[in-house]
């Protein structure tokens, strides 16, 4: 039974300023206008196309993709459009969580459990998007038994994909993984887990509950991989890393279009974490 939606914008401050200016193509978003010391904020999908990505510097952003329009980063207008997202899901179904300017957590109810109604509520979400806030914003959705796993569903297809995965599909269906495009597996824990000799998702999962809460070095975190590597219903359980993330990305970007407008403050910009 699916319970979790999780909606993630492509591309998503890039995807804002071609719905903006009408421009297709390679495009950046980048902190400063004419500065090529600083790095790409967001890239379109045809700038990822020739490598661009989140974290390139400008210089060589230009090297990759000749001809790459660079934008200004407006973040009044990615908060506007943040609002206009969520309201737009809410006329499909229930927003749980938001957790950050472009990800966002639905909860499913009655026969929208089942797959194939639940297929078509993603489509109408989708569909919802396009017409309440734009043709180019775009997004993934994936769908599971609980908040976790509808997250790591929505980075399996890109771009505007759909996938769904069942309890009955786990764990096979994350095998083709890396161990840290797992939520909660960053380098630090992956370093921590190679100790254990965990280098792929098969052995991970292979894991009982008493190897992970050691593994983790906590009985509960033990108990949460375990049940969550295997479908269970579990609500989103917001990470240390994502509550500091959502509850300040809306408010620096703010304080920073408050700053620039008013020129104190001296940019490189908000930090924004990568993927958006
Ligand atoms: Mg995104």
């Amino acid at each position: 039974m699916l319970r979790y939606l999780f909606a993630d914008m492509n591309s998503f401050f890039a995807s804002v300023e071609q719905q903006e200016t009408g421009l297709s193509g390679p495009l950046a978003v980048v902190p400063m206008a004419g500065v090529e010391t600083t790095c790409v904020i967001a890239a379109s999908y045809e700038a990822k196309a020739y490598g661009v990505g989140t974290g390139t510097a400008v210089h060589e952003a230009k090297k990759l993709c000749p001809g790459l329009r660079l934008i200004e980063a407006r973040p009044d207008l990615y908060v506007r459009y943040h609002h206009r997202i969520v309201e737009a899901l809410e006329s499909c179904l229930h927003v749980d969580h938001v957790t950050s300017i472009d990800e966002m957590y639905g909860r499913l109810m009655g026969t929208e459990c089942q797959p194939q109604n639940a297929a078509v509520l993603a489509y109408k979400v989708k569909a919802a998007i396009r017409q309440a806030v734009g043709t180019r914003i775009r997004c993934n959705i994936g769908m599971a038994p609980n908040a976790w796993l509808a997250k790591v569903a929505s980075d399996m297809n890109k771009p505007d994909g759909l996938t769904m995965i069942m309890a009955d599909q786990m764990p096979e269906a994350l095998y083709r993984l890396k161990l840290t495009d797992l939520p909660g597996i960053a380098s630090g824990m992956a370093h921590r887990l190679a100790k254990f000799d965990i280098f792929h998702v098969f052995q991970l999962c292979a894991l009982s509950e008493h190897q992970l809460s050691v593994a983790w070095g906590s009985k509960i975190m033990g108990a949460l991989w375990f049940a969550q590597l295997r479908g269970c219903d579990l609500p989103y359980r917001p990470t240390q890393r994502s509550m500091v993330g959502h509850s300040h990305v809306l408010a620096r970007l703010a304080a920073w279009t408050q700053g620039v407008q008013s020129g104190s403050e001296a940019r490189p910009g908000p930090r924004i974490a990568p993927g958006r």
